[in-house]
């Protein structure tokens, strides 16, 4: 399969050179230049198949051109290690729980099948050089990147941080690793880190030293697997006698957990539509209310892993309907909650439900609640495990949330980091080193 650059002006690349890059030469996103469409019989007997057997279906028709079938059957039952299951909420509400991953996190799938995929190539190519994954991170992408790669022979991570600015949580679900996994402590702040990963890739005597990579979330075999969940969700819900008229609804921040839901819908997932929801960055909601993309700075909110200004998989949906905003609009609408209605809505539906929502899955809950019509069955993907955000959780529902064993493992763990400045100078001496 080929990928094409969103920007189109970049040559077209194979998966092989789509995954080791990232983004595109000229900083466009990279898109398969065909989708497949899945056959009938297979959503006619989807409820009868289990959650990696779905995935392999789903994962052969991506990447079935360019990895060896054994090899992808490997990659998916070593990444889909944990199940996904759709729990009712209230009425014909339900939830699609994504957080039974490693950390708690549903970008731990996308992690883990990107450091396996990476893997795979490396392995192919001539010297077998081992290959340097640096990812900047404000807490989440950290801990499932570290996760994802653990253990990965022939790929090192560097998890670069700011000092005193990620949760005690997510700093011991990177930090305490060990193996191929070092985490750097950067005294700064996110863009600071940011901006020494940035130096580092333009730097060409560093690059000459080590083969340098990231795992940022553009990449095609970080997002595309998020797909899977999405023909779990109507495979559990056709098990119920649920699926007709189904209505998605996935609680965003920089889109690539929707792309991959719409990537689904495209290949043939009998989905009726899709809400984005929104906290209140509202970039995408008022773009679909008024078909001018308008990116702002992003503005801090109770659900802090969907506070982008400017969500990079705008690029990926825009091109996949033919930049039309009739077609985007008329198959996805929208939703925007204030931190206000977040904490509404979390009490409410504990008070109604028992059930407790994370800030962010909250915003998918109302997005339904909201919006559902008549005869329609909505499932809300629950992004983050309520506990990964104890202390607002706590606060805003006046309980103590039980941490899982999962999460409760890494703190035991020693943390282990290397104090490093925001000045890029010390950051190459050190890689230099290495
Ligand atoms: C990353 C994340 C999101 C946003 O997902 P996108 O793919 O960036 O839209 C939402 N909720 C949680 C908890 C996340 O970690």
């Amino acid at each position: 399969m080929n990928y094409y650059s969103t920007n189109g002006n970049a040559p077209i690349a194979d998966l092989h050179k789509a995954v080791v890059k990232g983004l595109a030469e000229d900083r466009g996103l990279y898109m398969p230049e065909r989708i497949n469409k899945l056959p009938q019989e297979f959503f006619d007997n989807i409820e009868k198949m289990s959650f990696q057997e779905i995935a392999y279906t789903v994962a052969s028709a991506f990447f079935g051109e360019d990895v060896d079938p054994d090899a992808l059957h490997d990659i998916v039952y070593d990444t889909l290690s944990f199940d996904c299951p759709v729990v009712q909420v209230k009425g014909s509400i339900y939830t699609l729980e994504l957080f039974h991953g490693p950390t708690l996190a549903f970008k731990d799938v996308g992690a883990r099948f990107m450091a396996r995929l990476l893997q795979y190539f490396i392995r192919q190519e001539q010297g077998n050089q081992q290959v340097n994954v640096l990812v900047a991170t404000s807490g989440d992408t950290g801990s499932a990147v570290a996760n994802g790669f653990l253990g990965v022979d022939g790929i090192h991570v560097y998890v670069l941080y700011p000092k005193g600015k990620v949760s005690p949580i997510q700093e011991c679900q990177f930090t305490t690793l060990g193996k191929n996994i070092t985490a750097i402590e950067v005294d700064g702040v996110f863009d600071d880190c940011q901006a020494l990963v940035k130096n580092a890739f333009m730097d060409a005597e560093l690059n000459q030293h080590m083969k340098l990579t990231s795992a940022n979330s553009i990449n095609v075999a970080r997002f595309l697997p998020q797909a899977f969940y999405y023909f779990n969700a109507y495979a559990r819900m056709k098990e119920q006698g649920k699926a007709d008229n189904l209505v998605m609804c996935v609680p965003s921040g920089n889109f690539g957990n929707i792309c991959a839901a719409l990537f689904g819908h495209a290949m043939g997932l009998p989905i009726k539509r899709f809400i984005a929801a929104n906290n209140a960055n509202d970039i995408f909601f008022k773009y679909l209310q008024t078909g001018k993309y308008e990116p702002k700075p992003s503005k801090q909110t109770l659900a802090n892993a969907m506070d982008v200004g400017d969500p990079s998989n705008f690029a990926r949906i825009y091109d996949l309907y033919g930049k039309s905003h009739e077609k985007i609009s008329s198959l996805i609408s929208g939703a925007t909650y204030s931190d206000d209605q977040i904490r509404q809505t979390m009490r409410e539906c504990y008070q109604d439900t028992k059930y407790i929502l994370d800030p962010h899955g909250a915003c998918g809950y109302q997005a339904l609640a909201d919006g559902l019509q008549p005869g329609e069955t909505g499932v809300f993907c629950e992004t983050a495990h309520p506990a990964k955000f104890k202390e607002k959780v706590d606060e805003i529902l006046g309980i103590d949330v039980e941490i899982p064993e999962r999460l409760a493992n890494f703190m035991k763990g020693q943390k282990q980091s290397v104090p490093m400045s925001k000045d890029f100078t010390d950051f190459k001496q050190y890689l230099m080193k290495q």
